[in-house]
Order: structure tokens, then sequence, then C-alpha cells
């Protein structure tokens, strides 16, 4: 397929520009441009054109089931957009006065109020621009705090194996030195050896739960206790609460600090290459620390303020707004009971296709899961030459976005499934089908699950080419 800049032909539609009327500005200087601007040049119907042959080759919500695990790529309602492309709120500039902003103070004040209640925090930040963004904010709230009392010795974060990839790399950019440790056999944090790994010098634990396998960890309260009795504090990686929202809360299980992510859980697909949204909440106690431009109710609206000890910016101005807007949407017309069975339906559902599927395919942790399930085709790569890539390759010949894949690393040849809340019965009865019958193929004909995707654009890109090398701009012959 034709680049833009390989299709345009000097002056094609290019007449709907107007006349300038004002007469010339030009810059001078080192502003000045040296080189005529090279825009493609390209009529209107060409243009249409291209990008929808662009959104042909792509496989989107709207296309077809797509359980990438741990991504939550669910159907989010219409109306979240409706409302987050009101004028009102796209017009809006970040230094407008605050009296001519008070809508978008209340949106900002009411969502943190409600996803306070949902995780048990009292206040939260929406300046994160993603999760990992969150997190590295959360573990600079943990720092803070612990500065704070002057008590320096606090170096360590300690992550379980089974935590999210992004945790020890957060930890490790927030400065703190990451300590290691390993799961139960059943998929759990080891509780002993959390005993063992805790000390004068733990800052704090991060915990993601449901961990990357899909599992909540029974012990929960018992680990948030062994952390605080040691001194230090617990951050609960929230980015997956579709699976336990308006049913448990991160506060009640002890934790002091939470990260979400509403492009995820809350009507923003995260696979959609952005913008997120990463809010951070916290317990009374941490918000004096919080970022800049909390908002807060006075006489007759509201008003931002800088938290008393504030930690700062971590981004421009208040995030990604309209990332809120939608959020804000999303909960209202779910309302409490919504909120719950949703999180409901992402639980049943991914336990429904789990059970459909472990006659054939090995469950790595073979017990009730949460929103997501992993398993395991080490043994069917051994009997047939079949990878977890292969059949995630296969899968998009039926029109199936892969699950994710080789992730988390402690199952190998994994594939994580997501199948989210927002699936039928009869969606996930005919994925079902499609992977039994990649089963059956993987036994007849693995050649032909090797060479898959036989109907897709692209098939098998070199992927560490592809992220090493990236080619993001187009260069021009001369
Ligand atoms: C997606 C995810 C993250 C990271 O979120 P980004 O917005 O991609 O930075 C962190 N933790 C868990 C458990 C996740 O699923």
């Amino acid at each position: 397929m034709k680049l833009l800049f390989e299709s345009s032909k000097p002056g094609r539609g290019m007449d709907y520009l107007p006349e300038i009327k004002t007469g010339e500005a030009r810059p001078s200087g080192k502003f000045a441009r040296n080189k005529k601007l090279r825009l493609p040049e390209i009529s209107e119907v060409d243009l249409s054109r291209h990008y929808t042959s662009l959104a042909k080759q792509t496989h989107g919500v709207n296309d077809g089931f797509y359980p990438l695990g741990s991504c939550t790529m669910k159907y989010n309602p219409r109306i979240d957009e409706v409302c987050a492309s009101l004028k009102g709120f796209t017009e809006l500039h970040p230094l407008q006065p605050q009296d001519t902003v008070q809508g978008a103070m209340e949106v900002l004040h009411r969502a943190e109020d409600l996803l306070c209640k949902i995780t048990g925090m009292d206040a939260m930040t929406f300046e994160p621009a993603a999760g990992a963004h969150g997190e590295y904010t959360g573990l600079l709230l943990i720092r803070k705090y612990h500065q704070d009392k002057g008590d320096t010795k606090r170096v360590n974060i300690i992550v379980p194996d089974s935590a999210h990839g992004t945790n020890p790399a957060s930890a490790a950019m927030a400065g703190f030195k990451i300590v290691n440790i390993a799961s139960d056999e059943h998929g759990g944090v080891d509780l002993e050896a959390l005993r063992n790994a805790v000390g004068e010098d733990t800052a704090g634990l991060m915990l993601t739960n449901p961990n990357t396998l899909g599992l909540f960890d029974p012990n929960i309260l018992e680990i948030t206790k062994i952390v605080h009795e040691a001194g230090g504090l617990c951050y609960y990686d929230g980015a997956n609460l579709n699976a336990v929202m308006g049913r448990v809360r991160p506060g009640d299980m002890g934790f002091d600090c939470v990260h979400l992510n509403l492009h995820k859980t809350f009507a923003t697909p995260h696979g959609g290459g952005g913008p997120g949204s990463g809010p951070v909440g916290c317990k009374d106690f941490l918000k004096k620390f919080l970022p800049k431009h909390e908002v807060e109710k006075c006489e007759g609206g509201y008003r931002f303020y800088d938290p008393e000890k504030s930690m700062g910016q971590v981004r421009s101005y208040y995030g990604n707004f309209l990332v809120v807007v939608k959020a804000l949407t999303y909960i209202l017309t779910l309302g409490k009971e919504g909120i719950r069975e949703a999180s409901g339906k992402a639980v049943l559902n991914a336990n429904y296709m789990m059970n459909k599927l472990k006659g054939s395919y090995h469950v790595a942790y073979d017990q009730i899961c949460m929103h997501e399930f992993v398993l395991s085709l080490e043994d069917l790569k051994k009997e047939t030459g079949v990878s977890a890539m292969d059949i995630a390759k296969g899968s998009l010949d039926y029109g199936i976005h892969p699950p994710t894949m080789y992730f988390p690393l402690i199952v190998h040849e994994a594939l994580m499934f997501e199948p989210t809340e927002s699936e039928s019965k009869e969606v996930i009865d005919e994925a079902v089908k499609i992977y039994l019958d990649l089963y059956k193929k993987a036994h007849e004909d693995p050649q032909y699950l090797h060479d898959a995707p036989h109907n897709c654009a692209i098939g098998r890109p070199d992927e560490t080419k592809a992220a090493r090398e990236p080619v993001l701009r187009y260069s021009f012959d001369e």
C-alpha cells in the first residue's frame, strides 16, 4: 500500500484552502523555515480511501473478539465518547480562569469522589497519563512519606514475581531497589518469603491483585499486615479493577495507595494507542504529598489547590482530562449495581471460557480465576511443535485478536485470555470452538499453523527489529 507522500501530486486537493486575506506572517531568525514544507497533496476521495483501507487492515473491538489478557479490550458504550466530545469539554484551555471552567472542575471532583468510593481511598490525582506513570507517581508518594519522617534507610520495594512487568520498572525509576519474591505453588505470594524479605530497609510492597495469572490472593490481609508491621507501605496495582470493582476495595485490603487504568476498566481502550489515564488514589495520610492541582469544593464552586507537601507535577496541567470525562460518564451510566455487575460478568466469562478449553489445553494454575486466565502450551509444543505464537497467529485467520503471548514470564508458552465483561456467551462459545479447532489442527497439520496467518496483510514481522529499530519517519529521497 502506498503512503500518502507517495500518492501525492503537486497541487492536487489543495483548492479548498482559502486565500490568505490578512497578509503573510513569517517568523524570522532561527524559527524561519528554510525549506518548503512538504505535505502530501491529495484529493479528498483518495485520502478517504487511504484511511479506510488502513482501517480494514487492523483489528478493533468493533471487528471481533479481542481477548488480549491484562489489556481489557472491551466494548465501551458510545455515550462515553459522546460526552467526551462535547464542545464545552474539548474546547477548554488549561490556562483559562477558574471561574470559567467550573464544569470541568466538577468532573474532576466527582470522578475523584466516585473512584475513591470504588477503591476505598481518600484522595486521588488525575495527572498520570498511563498505568506505569501512575505506579511511578504512587511510588513517589511512598518515598515522600518516608523522607518526611526522616527515615532514609527504606530503599527497598518488594515485588512478587507474578507482578506486572511495569511494577519493578517503575520502582527502579522512582529510585528504589527491587526485592523480588517468588510465588507459592498456588500462584500467590509466598508468605514465608515475604516475612523473610521485610525489614528496616523496606519502603513498601507493590502488589498486582488479581495478579498476572488472573488469581486473587487469598492471603491479602496477612500480606498487607506483614508489610505494615515492618514499617512499609502497600501499593496496589489496580490496572485490572474490572475483576473486583463493586465487590472488594484495595483500601479495605490494607493498601495505602493504588493506581487505576481508566484506559482499561473505565471506558477507554488500552490498545488504542492513547491517550490514557492512570489516576492514583491514596489514604488521607498521604494526601499532602499528592501532585499539584487537586480540586476542592469552595464557596460557590470549586478551586484548585496544591497539597501542602506536594511532590510537584508529574505531567502538565490536569492529565488527560477527556479520558476522565469518559470514565465519569461510564460510572454514572452503570451506577453502583452496574459496576458490580460488570466485574461479575468479567469473572464469569473468564471462568466459563477457561473451563471450556480445559479438556484440551493445559491451564497453568487450575483454580477459579478472576477476569483472566493463563494457558501453558508447553505440552502441546512438545507433542506437536506448535507454539503459543503459532496458535495466536492461527486465531488471526478466524478474525480473533491474539491473546497476550509469553506473559507472564513464570509460565512457559503462555497464552493469557481476557474475554472481558462485554462479550456474550455466543461469542465466547464461537471463540472456544475456534481454539479447539486450532488445537486439533496442531496435531493434524502443524506446518499450517507454523505458516499462519494465511489471510492477513502482514503475517509475522520481525518483532525484535520492529521494537529495536522502529521506522517512524518517512525519509524523502533527496
Ligand atoms: C496494563 C497494566 C499496567 C500498565 O499500564 P499502562 O497504561 O500500559 O502503562 C500495569 N499493571 C497492570 C496489572 C496492567 O495490566
